[in-house]
């Protein structure tokens, strides 16, 4: 961003620098470019007099005729004080007295004190329609130095003004253009800003999106906002696996050891709401993987983890503790409660048919606070106190809840 802006500082001080030299320039070449001007002048009206004399000799070769001619373009043109036509030994001159004051021979322009000459030669074949003997001569243009001047400043000024008008608006442009980077490289700080936030909004995100003047940072905006969605999708898909097992659907121990501890026990040491936990471990397990297979035992987990999630409340919490161990958490929950989804869950495994010729059932040990615990937070004691029932359930003969 900062060599964005420096390029911009750049290219400000380029203008700046190139105005000052064109001024400078200006000023040290204008008697030059003046001169320039002036000569393209007289230069230009001359050869149009000329062509029009031309033009004359070749229909009718008339004194009269050519100075009429020269009389009216010395009349319509202010800069013009007069012209000669020289041809062989015919001289024609308007006004008169040019006669005497002026030849020339060659190619060339004279500045004089209040005039400017153009000569230049005409060849033969320019009066060859009304001369005897085709000769050489020359044409002659006198005009008013002052005048010329004149013409020359306006056309010098115009120039400037165009020049310098250019210049402003051109600096203008890249002025509004440089502040309307500047504005949206700010957006574009406070929107990444606004994205770093912890809470990230990206709805209101892409609304800022259209406060972008150009367009470029419009798409940049919006690279942006897909980019973090990506990543916070791949983040929440991360967070998820990292606490889910595959097999059941329920969460695992990372959850239990991670998420639990740092969030929920706190909370419920705060709150100190009754808390169940029920340890449910499948009857006779190993004898099933061994007669019908792994696949059969992953397929009764699997159907496992899908009745108890469809059984518990969305505040209840299973977690898949051992092998086809499962812990299940209920928040605000006695044990006569809680045992009740328990009883629900077997009743739904219980249905189900594996194909293994009878039901397949689970043994559970349950344990709250407050009856078999009186201080809150103390979940490694209840999953203990809940075990040690499983063991007692399993010695009854399976099939069973134990309570206490
Ligand atoms: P009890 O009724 O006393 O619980 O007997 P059990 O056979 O269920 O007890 P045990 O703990 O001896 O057996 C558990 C078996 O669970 C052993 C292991 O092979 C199996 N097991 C653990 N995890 C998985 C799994 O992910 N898939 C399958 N198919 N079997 C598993
Ligand atoms: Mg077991
Ligand atoms: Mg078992």
């Amino acid at each position: 961003m900062k060599s964005f802006r420096r390029i911009l500082f750049l290219q400000h001080a380029i203008l700046i620098l190139g105005m000052f030299l064109f001024i400078v320039l200006s000023s040290i070449f204008s008697s030059k470019l003046s001169l320039e001007y002036e000569n393209k002048y007289v230069k230009q009206i001359s050869s149009i007099l000329a062509e029009n004399l031309k033009l004359i000799t070749e229909i009718y070769p008339n004194r009269y005729l050519i100075e009429e001619s020269m009389r009216r373009a010395v009349k319509d043109i202010p800069s013009l004080n007069g012209m000669c036509l020289s041809l062989g030994l015919e001289k024609y001159c308007y006004p008169e007295k040019l006669n005497l004051k002026y030849s020339c021979s060659g190619n060339e322009i004279l500045h004089n004190e209040n005039e400017i000459v153009v000569c230049f030669p005409v060849y033969e074949e320019y009066a060859s329609q009304f001369l005897e003997k085709k000769k050489e001569g020359y044409f002659l243009a006198v005009f008013n130095r002052n005048y010329v001047e004149q013409v020359r400043n306006y056309w010098f000024l115009d120039s400037l003004l165009i020049s310098v008008f250019f210049i402003a608006f051109a600096s203008l442009i890249i002025t509004s253009i440089w502040i309307d980077i500047s504005v949206d490289f700010n957006k574009l700080k406070k929107f990444i800003d606004d994205l770093k936030k912890p809470d990230r909004a990206f709805i209101p995100l892409e609304k800022q999106i259209e406060n972008f003047k150009i367009e470029e940072f419009k798409n940049v905006a919006q690279l942006i906002v897909k980019l973090a969605k990506e990543v916070s999708h791949l983040n929440e898909y991360i967070k998820e696996l990292a606490i889910t097992d595959p097999l059941t659907g329920l969460y695992n121990r990372n959850y239990l050891n991670i998420v639990l501890q740092k969030n929920f026990i706190p909370f419920w040491k705060r709150e100190k709401f009754p808390l169940t936990v029920a340890l449910l471990d499948i009857d006779n397990f190993k004898s099933l993987n061994d007669i019908y297979g792994h696949q059969k035992g992953d397929e009764v987990l699997r159907k496992l983890g899908q009745i108890i999630r469809n059984s518990i409340r969305e505040s209840d919490i299973p977690i898949r503790f051992g092998g086809e161990e499962i812990l299940i958490i209920f928040p605000s929950s006695k044990k006569e409660e809680a045992v009740k989804a328990v009883k629900r869950i077997r009743e739904n495994l219980v249905k189900e048919n594996f194909g293994i010729g009878r039901p397949v059932t689970f043994s559970s040990g349950l344990a709250d606070f407050p009856d078999d615990i009186t201080v809150p937070g103390e979940l490694e004691k209840l999953i203990k106190l809940a075990d040690e029932r499983l063991y007692i359930a399993k010695n009854r003969g399976k099939n069973r809840d134990i309570l206490d």
